[in-house]
């Protein structure tokens, strides 16, 4: 523990392009260790209202006046008919085709307008839009924010593409190519529909994209406080933590706190999450010894994906990590 870590990787300084993450349990030598808890959230910074749940920031939302379970079950018909177009069903999992056509038609009942042009040409298509569209199919089933899709930063990007039909060739495939880095599934969605197409994005695959920008960008965001360095927060051995890639080290923000904290009903609360499917779950398995040791601790550590230096590491108690992707927002 006695690595400085407020030297940068010698490369890429204190601005890496890209930084990867990685937790382990350390039960057994931090037993007795003692640090100040990094997802413990700052009071003092008052309450920040809950703007949204997670089932209201993906593509099939659950509504008021619509059961939970039909929800779950147009999200799974979703699932299934883009799993199958990619050749993913296993035998134990085949609907029978009666079954499925009434599946079919439910879910076309709760699909936006500006979707079910394009999922209504879906077996129209030719194979390769087809699978395309199958792995944007794949996405929206999930209940992940629809922002994991397209992030709202980079909407206007694709908006651009869509605006102006006479756009000059390089300057499309150079916005083409940018958005393979953020939103993959999209630029081959786009690319297919155009090879498939005669050169044109049909209407229907342009309301569908139109449509997937509005959602991410129609979602409100609480900002960040601005980042401000608090003198005394760079001790790794007290605190448990040393990640600020600053010069400095020093901590530049507070977690914060918001009314959904204080809710003792969350967990209780269906809206807020439902259980997860079985395409969402995490498939990576962990050894019994390490879930049910009691009091173990979990190390996370930041690395330069490039040239493997270490920016730095924090300790939690804490099952289930919400911070790297605080702290990512924050580099
Ligand atoms: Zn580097």
């Amino acid at each position: 523990m006695k690595i400085d870590f407020r030297i940068p990787c010698g490369v890429c300084g204190y601005g890496p392009k890209r930084l990867c993450c990685d937790g382990t349990k350390v039960g057994v030598g931090f037993r007795n260790s003692n640090y100040e808890e990094i997802t413990e959230t700052n009071q003092a910074l008052g309450i920040n209202n809950t703007l949204h749940r997670r089932m209201d920031r993906c593509f099939l939302k659950n509504l008021n006046g619509i059961d939970k379970q039909e929800m779950i079950n147009l999200r799974t018909t979703l699932d299934y008919i883009a799993r199958k177009e990619l050749n993913e069903i296993k035998e134990n999992e085949i609907i029978p085709e009666r079954d499925l056509l009434d599946r079919i038609e439910l879910l076309k009942q709760a699909l936006p307008s500006e979707v079910l042009g394009s999922f209504e040409r879906f077996y129209q298509m030719s194979d390769n839009e087809r699978v395309a569209y199958s792995n944007v199919l794949k996405m929206l089933a999930t209940t992940a924010s629809i922002t994991s899709l397209v992030p709202p930063a980079y909407c206007y990007k694709i908006q651009l593409l869509l605006n102006s039909p006479n756009i000059e060739n390089d300057r499309f495939n150079s916005i083409v190519n940018e958005t393979r880095s953020f939103a993959p599934e999209l630029r081959d969605l786009i690319c297919e529909s155009l090879i498939s197409n005669n050169e044109i994005l049909p209407d229907d695959i342009r309301l569908f994209l139109q449509y997937l920008i509005n959602e991410s960008m129609s979602l409100q965001v609480t900002e960040p406080e601005p980042p401000v360095p608090q003198l005394g927060t760079y001790n790794p051995e007290k605190f448990g933590r040393a990640y600020y890639f600053n010069e400095s080290g020093l901590k530049l923000r507070s977690v914060r706190k918001f009314s959904i904290d204080n809710d003792s009903c969350v967990k209780r609360n269906i809206d807020h999450d439902d259980a997860t499917l079985e395409f969402e779950k995490c498939q990576k398995l962990y050894s019994k010894v390490q879930t049910s040791a009691r009091g173990t601790s979990t190390l996370f550590l930041w690395f330069c994906a490039d040239h493997g230096h270490c920016y730095g590491f924090h300790m939690t108690g804490q099952k289930e990590e919400k911070i790297p992707h605080y702290h990512s927002i924050a580099i």
